[in-house]
């Protein structure tokens, strides 16, 4: 993983969640502040939003888009900044250059959960970042097998607060699943390949269709931020974001009759996977605070896999015509 990420350093832990977790108190303590973007995956909000105000840690939520708001946010004690991008479920991104240059001015560390983008298409290091962690439940395993996470930065990064952390707490990865995480390893970057390849494909045929409302994918130039994705980004994502006519009622509708892709809140899978944000990864939110994260009733979040192209395309097209 330091090899693909270009760091000096990693360490894996048993679940993505124990990365992020140990990525953030590693490195805190009772009277600091974290600024944190407001698109989060939801148990990393859960992180910065409840955990760590319990521990005497403040966190202020920004709108990650918005350079203004991390700028705005920044204490006497702000010590780090945590983002993801693109972000879940709606793809925006956040721009990490931007974010880490008012970091580095503040003496925060910028940690960056880089899931979504892969370590094919994205290096947040290079961008600034001082810290990268990694669900490998996702793209790295890809096959649905186990559990895992990795957190990546400079040597001195992970020496001085990371190591002991992880050593004394015991969120380690088991033997036997770091033999499988290792196996994904073999095979990750043909599989992002395709998978990428698939999902631009799959943006394509689907944005246009009479029944899809709205489409998001980082690599259509249609995206609100193409700009910015061909300056952060070597290459879309695995992921769509698409809004289905109809609210829930229409989105249920259109996911029970897909054949080959298969509900699930899993992502980066060899297998096709979709899921319904709202009810399911941002159940927990008021209506209105999920429509403010532009998670309408309608949107279905989809995650490519390996399957063709063309078969994915007529499933989906059948299920929008159910
Ligand atoms: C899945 C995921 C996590 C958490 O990973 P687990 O391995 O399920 O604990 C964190 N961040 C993002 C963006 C994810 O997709």
């Amino acid at each position: 993983m330091a090899a693909l990420e270009g760091a000096e350093a990693a360490r894996a832990t048993a679940t993505g969640m124990a990365a992020v977790t140990a990525s953030l108190l590693g490195q805190l303590r009772a009277g600091d502040h974290v600024v944190a973007a407001r698109q989060l995956f939801g148990s990393c909000r859960f992180v910065c939003e409840e955990l760590l105000p319990r521990f005497g840690i403040a966190s202020t939520l920004v709108e990650g888009t918005s350079l203004e708001e991390w700028q705005a946010a920044v204490r006497g004690e702000t010590k780090v900044f945590f983002l993801e991008s693109p972000t879940n479920p709606n793809l925006d991104l956040v721009d990490i250059a931007g974010v880490a240059a008012i970091a580095r001015e503040c003496g925060a560390k910028l940690v960056v959960d880089n899931v979504f983008a892969t370590p094919l298409w994205q290096h947040p290091l290079a961008l600034g970042a001082d810290c990268v962690v990694y669900s490998a439940t996702k793209h790295i395993d890809g096959q649905g097998r186990c559990l895992g996470g990795v957190i990546l930065g400079s040597r001195a990064f992970i020496e001085k607060g990371i190591h002991s952390y992880l050593r004394q707490t015991g969120p380690a990865l088991s033997p036997f699943n770091a033999w499988v995480l290792l196996k994904g390893l073999e095979t990750l970057p043909l599989r992002v390949r395709r998978q990428t390849e698939n999902a631009a494909a799959v943006a394509d045929a689907l944005a246009a269709h009479p029944k899809v409302k709205r489409l998001i994918y980082p690599g259509r130039p249609d995206h609100p931020q193409a700009e910015l994705v061909r300056r952060q980004m070597k290459a879309g994502s695995t992921l769509i974001a698409f809004e289905v006519a109809g609210g829930k009622a229409g989105a249920f509708r259109f996911m029970n009759a897909l054949r080959i892709v298969r509900i699930s809140n899993n992502l980066g899978d060899a297998k096709s996977l979709i899921t319904h944000p709202a009810t399911t990864t941002h159940e927990r939110f008021p209506p209105e605070v999920r429509e403010a994260m532009g998670v309408t009733e309608g949107l279905v979040r989809l995650s490519v896999g390996l399957e063709h192209p063309k078969d994915l395309i007529r499933d989906l097209e059948g299920a929008l015509a159910a």
